[in-house]
């Protein structure tokens, strides 16, 4: 082999290695300085999609990234999906002209009680209705509760009402759910998963791989001050969660499969930080005692090659 293929090949195994898998995003306010955690600034927006366009970034719709998982294709690693939560007013009149201009494809999930009582921060159905024109609907429930503190057949025809408005109103299937809050429990994703959703989406920081769970893909949340390259070089980890054993409102142990070659893992659990841990033949085993802090809890895995998987505990 001479020593331009050699430079070749390890040109393909660099380039390999410095992408990762596909990415979806979430926004939820535009251009709405009254709000800080949610909210994006139209010339942070802005440099966002020129990231993208000046690196080689496909933004995709949602049903092409999804179709790929379903068919079990791998993810193009400069794959893009953009999504909104709660269709408020500062996306139709500062957000959807900027997806306009750069021409990207867009889901939004939208929670329709508002709507339907004319909420002035929220849009319209006749906006709604424009809104289709460029991307896709979907929905995020109608009244937008914490899914955990209200019974599974509440919570089930509150979605399935927020689907026969959407229906009606757009005159289009409604084909995505996402959680209100982002909260949610393996035990109510049984039961979502009876819906006839195509796919159903998280708010946890990790990447999309043919290997996702489709009623559990992740979505990474951009506010004001995300970088957005540094989401973009996060992998997708397969990890199986044997065990995450609460009692007295306390993690006690955690118990996970990943790939045998795994020798050293990165373990952050909410309000405790980053921790390395030693794998023992790809188990990650530990017992631990630390209080849940908050009313959302993750635990993500790292690894030294920066591939994430994510675990919710919603208190
Ligand atoms: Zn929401």
């Amino acid at each position: 082999m001479n020593f331009k293929n050699i430079l070749i090949i390890l040109f393909i195994i660099f380039s390999y290695s410095l992408f990762a898998d596909g990415h979806i995003f979430v926004y939820h306010r535009f251009g709405d300085n009254r709000f800080t955690s949610s909210n994006i600034s139209i010339s942070t927006l802005r440099k966002h999609f020129d990231y993208l366009k000046n690196n080689n970034y496909k933004v995709v719709s949602l049903k092409n990234m999804v179709s790929k998982i379903k068919n079990n294709e791998e993810i193009p690693d400069n794959w893009v999906a953009f999504t909104i939560d709660d269709a408020y007013k500062s996306f139709y009149n500062n957000g959807l002209p900027v997806f306009k201009e750069y021409n990207y494809p867009f889901t939004l999930f939208a929670n329709t009680e508002p709507i339907i009582g004319k909420y002035p921060d929220f849009v319209t159905f006749e906006e709604l209705r424009d809104i289709s024109k460029y991307g896709e609907v979907a929905t995020h429930s109608h009244s937008h509760q914490h899914s955990l503190n209200i019974s599974t057949n509440v919570l089930l025809n509150d979605i399935k009402k927020s689907v026969n408005i959407l229906e009606k109103e757009l005159n289009k299937k409604i084909n995505y759910y996402s959680h209100p809050y982002g909260e949610y429990d393996y035990n109510i994703l049984n039961y979502l998963k009876n819906l006839n959703f195509q796919a159903i989406f998280n708010q946890n920081s990790g990447a999309i791989s043919n290997k996702n769970n489709i009623y559990d893909l992740n979505r990474i949340a951009l506010g004001e001050n995300d970088n957005i390259e540094f989401w973009l070089n996060i992998k997708y980890l397969i990890a199986r969660w044997n065990n995450i054993e609460i009692k007295n409102n306390s993690i006690t142990n955690i118990n996970v499969t990943l790939n045998n070659s795994i020798k050293q893992i990165e373990v952050y659990i909410s309000g405790y930080g980053w921790k390395w841990y030693n794998l023992n033949n790809g188990i990650l085993n530990i017992n631990l005692n630390k209080p849940l802090l908050y009313s959302r809890n993750r635990i993500i895995l790292r690894t030294k090659d920066n591939k994430w998987n994510n675990y919710l505990i919603v208190k």
